[in-house]
């Protein structure tokens, strides 16, 4: 069997035990059509480590209770693992307060709550959203629904052949019209890390927030609110070795506090008469219903784990699987990679004339090897390089410079067999 562990030749492979992350995280070790387990779609989803998974069951094993409302043990018990957790994320994204931590299901849940709670309250018709042209679907949608029901319009930051987003335009994009900008962090397609503090500051320069999707941000670089400065930011659990279902908002006290609640329910209320009701304090006003508890304390482990390895030693480590996997794939006849940006993190997209995406996946599948192909939810941007689809290979911290060989040797397969 291969050696999957194999980091020789990275200079970088020695900032953690790659062979211990990967003991660590069980999935990686299954075989898929009799071979081993290449796991290149962490864009889409992350795995997840043994202590996560654990705690899941921990939860259910001996905590399980409704947080919140109860006075005996488990509710106490349960409610504390549950605001600890909130904790944890409060330090990880350096917020100012635990208010400004919102579970939610994911990031397209946080999106949709500013959208809709936000949006609701202050946008008027004439008004404009300022996105970039590299959004993902769930970063679009919802502010292409609160802008038809307002009569707003939605102004693109566009990008150019790298996929780079063109900064340039921002002060023919922004003007007083503008009231709210939404803003991909690291496009999911093409893997740019955009330069979100200028827009950020741009865009205050018309006193305008910013919601920024760190849903591909929040696993690869340090996310610090404070310094960027961003009104809202909006990540998902599952993309960070954390559990499906639990994702994250965060949102500056002040704004919070003014905006009106998303959903009605149980915990999201002070008080409830008949004819109408007085609402929690923050963050329970936006958390209505029972939440999502055994995945936010699994979100709370995950993030310990990636603390513990620490996001600037993961970050380095996936920049040289990223620099040597690009190197390998532009050597190979016919692929073109879409998205060449300067600033770029752990995805790689690419294209042939002549072979479709599916057939690249669908074929790499039967060496072992995950990788996602299609639009990723980004039609406009695949619209706008002119092609319906691409293969795209992310990566992770427990991925190693073997397992791009393999993904290398399987592409080289592809261009045999389908020349
Ligand atoms: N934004 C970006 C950039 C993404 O890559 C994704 C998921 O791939 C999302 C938003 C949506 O995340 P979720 O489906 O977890 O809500």
């Amino acid at each position: 069997m291969t050696n999957r562990t194999e980091t020789s030749g990275m200079p970088e492979a020695g900032i953690f035990n790659i062979e211990k992350i990967r003991n660590d995280f069980p999935i990686l070790s299954k075989t898929i059509h009799g071979k081993p387990l290449v796991y290149l779609d962490n864009a889409a989803t992350t795995q997840k480590p043994q202590i996560v998974i654990d705690s899941l069951v921990e939860y259910y094993t001996s905590m399980n209770a409704n947080v919140h409302r109860g006075v005996h043990h488990l509710s106490e018990v349960s409610t504390k693992a549950f605001e600890d957790s909130r904790i944890k994320i409060k330090n990880f994204l350096n917020a100012n307060s635990d208010k400004e931590i919102i579970f939610t299901r994911g990031t397209t849940e946080s999106i949709n709550l500013v959208a809709s709670s936000y949006g609701r309250a202050n946008f008027k018709a004439g008004d404009e959203i300022v996105v970039t042209a590299m959004e993902h679907h769930s970063n679009l949608v919802p502010w292409q629904l609160i802008a038809k029901e307002k009569n707003m319009t939605i102004k693109v930051i566009p990008v150019d052949d790298n996929g780079e987003l063109i900064l340039n335009e921002l002060e023919n994009i922004f003007s007083e019209k503008t009231k709210f900008a939404a803003i991909n962090f690291v496009s999911n397609s093409l893997g740019t890390i955009n330069d979100v503090k200028k827009i950020i500051e741009t865009a205050h320069q018309y006193n305008v927030p910013v919601l920024l999707d760190a849903a591909q941000a929040i696993n690869h670089l340090p996310v610090d609110v404070q310094k960027l400065d961003c009104e809202f930011l909006a990540f998902s659990g599952h993309k960070l070795y954390g559990p499906t279902g639990i994702g994250v908002l965060y949102g500056k006290e002040k704004l919070l506090d003014a905006m009106p609640p998303f959903m009605g329910g149980g915990d999201m209320i002070a008080r409830v008469t008949y004819n109408e009701s007085t609402y929690n304090e923050l963050p329970y006003k936006f958390e209505a219903g029972t939440s999502n508890i055994a995945d936010a304390i699994g979100l709370g482990v995950a993030i310990d784990y990636v603390e513990q390895m620490g996001i600037e030693k993961i970050a380095m480590y996936e920049n040289s699987l990223l620099e040597y996997a690009t190197a390998q794939l532009q050597k190979l006849d016919g692929l073109k990679i879409i998205g060449t940006a300067k600033n770029k993190c752990a995805v790689i997209s690419f294209i042939f004339d002549t072979i479709h995406p599916h057939d690249v996946g669908t074929f790499l599948d039967f060496e072992g090897i995950a990788i996602r192909t299609g639009h990723h939810c980004t039609q406009p941007l695949m619209h706008r390089f002119g092609i319906p689809a691409t293969s795209r290979a992310s990566f992770a911290m427990y991925n190693t410079k073997d397992e791009i060989d393999i993904l290398i040797n399987g592409v080289k397969k592809v261009i045999e067999v389908f020349k």
